[in-house]
């Protein structure tokens, strides 16, 4: 009777001790990736050809990769985590996902804006978010900066995706770092007394909603109206639909544009971390850079690296500095805002 549940026990401890021996493996690196892109075969297959490291993935939606990191826990065998918005990375971090890196190469190459304080994730491309209009309704003087989309004037004419959208959270975070709280939340209520309709759908059916009439103006991050050009997007494959539609880089005069980041940190048990260092520093080279960004018609971080023809087409612009790590900690702020105002 007493040897029943110690071997039950020996058994799970072994089970537990060949987990992390399994997963540290001389020459492999596992990453846990949200992204999909075609140009991300190009990436990995690159690395393993000039390092000898093989790449091991895993693809999911953000959440479940997170989920699945703290479920794991010390037997992760996770190396990196790949995911987007400092928003989202912030609540990953907070969870204990992440662990300190220190690399001169990440620390030289981006911009100290765009990533952790303390190496904990670091920024690989960017985004921003845009304001989109009908260029039949709307004069683009009158959506230069994002305080303008509160503006009694645009009653009835703008289209955003919900407010617990991490994109969401994230600007509104930007809002109120820059204007304070009772001015975001003037901000929020302005906004939403604006609206064309009560929210649906990701940034694409915002810009979706300006080619069939139903939003004059749109809020959207960069990559899904570049991608409009690239490949035929349901809504807007009709040259005439993204004729239909300008593109305005709010405060360009102020701040500048709110953006934000695809990025990756090292997971806290990471069981090859050596390697994981020398991916991350890759993704940083200018080679890398370029796969990275394309592949979903971002901007590179790093100076020097172009964006693909796509992304220049959209123009120039000036991009907020705000430090992003603003955006996590200002998070429960903005969602609180967003809940006062009864944001949807
Ligand atoms: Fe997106």
């Amino acid at each position: 009777m007493r040897f029943a549940p110690m071997r039950l026990a020996t058994a799970a401890l072994a089970a537990l001790m060949a987990l992390p021996a399994a997963a540290q493996a001389e020459g492999e690196v596992n990453i846990y990736s949200s992204r999909h892109y075609d140009t991300d075969e190009r990436l990995y297959s690159d690395f393993e050809e000039a390092t000898g490291i093989t790449v091991n993935r895993i693809e999911d939606k953000a959440n479940v990769l997170i989920e699945r990191i703290k479920a794991e826990g010390a037997n992760s065998p996770a190396d990196i985590l790949l995911t987007v918005d400092a928003g989202r990375l912030y609540v990953a971090d907070q969870a204990g996902i992440f662990q300190p890196v220190q690399s001169g190469a990440l620390e030289e190459r981006i911009p100290a804006n765009l990533r952790h304080p303390d190496g904990h994730w670091f920024g690989f491309s960017t985004r921003g978010r845009a304001i989109f209009y009908d260029k039949a309704k709307v004069d683009p003087a009158d959506i230069q900066s994002y305080t303008d989309l509160a503006d009694p004037k645009l009653k009835g004419l703008i289209c955003t995706r919900s407010s617990s959208n991490i994109y969401m959270l994230s600007l509104m975070a930007a809002m109120v770092e820059r204007l304070g709280e009772e001015d975001a939340k003037a901000w929020a209520e302005g906004l939403w007394a604006n609206r064309a309709r009560d929210p649906e759908g990701g940034d694409t059916d915002q810009l979706r909603g300006i080619a069939s009439g139903q939003c004059a103006v749109a809020v959207a991050n960069t990559y899904y109206f570049a991608r409009a050009f690239t490949k035929d997007v349901r809504g807007l494959a009709n040259p005439d639909d993204t004729d239909r539609i300008g593109i305005v880089f709010p405060d360009q005069d102020g701040a500048g544009t709110h953006v934000n980041v695809s990025a990756g940190g090292v997971v806290a048990n990471a069981p090859n971390r050596e390697n994981a260092i020398k991916f991350l520093e890759y993704l940083a080279t200018d080679e890398a850079q370029k796969y990275f960004a394309d592949g979903n018609n971002e901007y590179p971080v790093v100076e020097g690296v172009e964006a693909s023809s796509a992304v220049e087409a959209l123009g120039d612009f000036k991009a907020d500095d705000m430090p992003l790590i603003k955006l996590g900690e200002n998070q429960a702020k903005a969602q609180a805002i967003y809940n006062e105002v009864g944001y949807q």
